[in-house]
């Protein structure tokens, strides 16, 4: 679902990511771990297609992000085409971005509904669906002011999905919270992971990592420096940086 061959990227003459190569199969959990300023929000950027790599190639679902490819030539993508291809790709960050003036329902409404992706009926059905699925079926009609940092972080995830996305980033969604609200969200992502979602995790819950990932990837100063099978390379891990880290996280 995700394919990474040798993506760079420098902000000026700062080389953030330096040659990252990964894959992530369609209904795998990647978890993405590493220190402060090592590149994990501008890898889930790229894929993003918020940021454009400098070289590299970086694909998902068989398609190169932001470009398109004839013969052996390649193109930058019409906006229009790199747009749709966003769509398809839920993110959830770290601050939970809800509109504040919009209950939960509207939250998770809108984009189907600028997209006038079916009926109005049809489109808060589903979006009920949603707020189902998070725990939230009670609190639809709640504004993100009178939500916990949990609930509002669990709309976010509803209001990704809404999209029908097929793949979901998500950049330390759980770092923001009070320590007791963490548990809630890492449910909703456990049960999202369980249902077959394609996902990439920024991450420093190693439980979870641990439970849910498939791959965990250890990243520090731009390049992958460890990957492997999270309960292995969280017990065995085999290089001194992803062995100092740890002692820090674990
Ligand atoms: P954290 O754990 O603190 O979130 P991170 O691993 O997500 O860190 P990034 O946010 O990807 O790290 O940043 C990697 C490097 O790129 C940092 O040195 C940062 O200063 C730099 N950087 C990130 N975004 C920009 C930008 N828009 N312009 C210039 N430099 C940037
Ligand atoms: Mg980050």
């Amino acid at each position: 679902m995700v394919l990474a061959e040798g993506v760079s990227k420098s902000y000026g003459s700062n080389l953030v990511l330096k040659s990252i190569s990964l894959e992530v199969k369609r209904g795998e959990v990647l978890c993405l771990v590493g220190p402060s300023g090592s590149g994990k929000s501008t890898f889930l950027r790229c894929i993003n297609h918020l940021e454009t790599v400098n070289a590299g190639r970086l694909s998902v679902d068989g398609e190169l992000v932001g470009y398109r490819q004839q013969g052996d030539k390649i193109y930058e993508m019409h906006p229009r085409d790199a747009a749709k291809q966003r769509r398809d790709i839920g993110m959830v960050f770290q601050r939970f971005n809800l509109f504040p003036h919009m209950t939960a329902l509207e939250n998770v409404m809108l984009a189907p509904a600028l997209l006038k992706k079916g009926n109005k009926a049809a489109l808060k059905a589903r979006a009920l669906e949603l707020l189902a699925r998070v725990g939230l079926a009670d609190r639809h009609d709640y504004y993100p002011a009178h939500l916990s940092g949990g609930q509002q972080q669990r709309v976010a995830i509803a209001r990704a999905l809404a999209m029908d996305p097929k793949l979901m980033l998500f950049d330390e969604p759980t770092s923001a919270l009070d320590p007791e609200l963490v548990g809630e969200v890492l449910d909703v992502m456990k049960g999202l992971a369980k249902s077959g979602m394609t996902m990439i995790v920024v991450t420093h819950e190693m439980g979870f990592a641990r439970e849910v990932a498939d791959e965990l990837v250890f990243m520090d100063g731009g390049v992958v420096v460890e990957s492997g099978v999270p309960a292995e390379v969280l017990a065995n891990p085999q290089r001194e940086r992803t062995k100092a880290f740890l002692s820090k996280v674990l």
